[in-house]
């Protein structure tokens, strides 16, 4: 696994050709531990780069990630992308829905359990917390009724 902190020289060295959009891709999201959107990426890469177009955006999202610089991650509100590609967990936040960087829980204890119990090998896992953020704790605000899962966009940006 690549860590966070691996610079653009690591990228030549794989051979990635580091056109101009795609360094920006990259420092866009490692900036950030929002987990951000392709959507999200497009316009903080437009304030730089202003005829990129998201087709761009998304398409080198895609191939940073395939090479390992960029976690993926499969949510409610779409694809999203985490600059952190080290092992670790995520917790969402029912009210504000940022997604939020935690310890890894489990780890192989776990993953070794749940393949002695069912036979399967595993290769990886993933916990996913849910809650209330320390922010929206303080704030005394509360998940909305019936909006378990809001994790859309909007209030990701910080
Ligand atoms: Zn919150
Ligand atoms: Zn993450």
């Amino acid at each position: 696994m690549l860590a966070r902190q691996e610079g653009l020289d690591t990228l030549r060295a794989r051979g990635l050709r580091l056109t101009r959009p795609r360094r920006l891709i990259l420092d866009v999201v490692r900036a950030t531990d929002a987990h951000p959107t392709a959507a999200l990426v497009y316009q903080r890469v437009r304030r730089r780069l202003p005829r990129v177009s998201l087709a761009t955006v998304y398409r080198n999202l895609r191939v940073l990630a395939s090479e390992g610089f960029l976690a993926e991650r499969a949510d409610t509100g779409g694809l999203r992308f985490d600059g952190n590609t080290g092992p670790h967990d995520h917790f969402t936040c029912l009210v504000c829905g940022r997604i939020y960087d935690v310890p890894a829980g489990t780890g192989p204890g776990g993953r070794r359990r749940v393949a002695a119990r069912t036979g399967f090998e595993v290769l990886d896992h993933r916990t996913e917390y849910y809650g209330r953020c320390g922010a929206c704790r303080r704030r005394g605000r509360s998940p909305v009724k019936g909006q378990r899962r809001r994790t859309h966009g909007r209030s990701q940006g910080h």
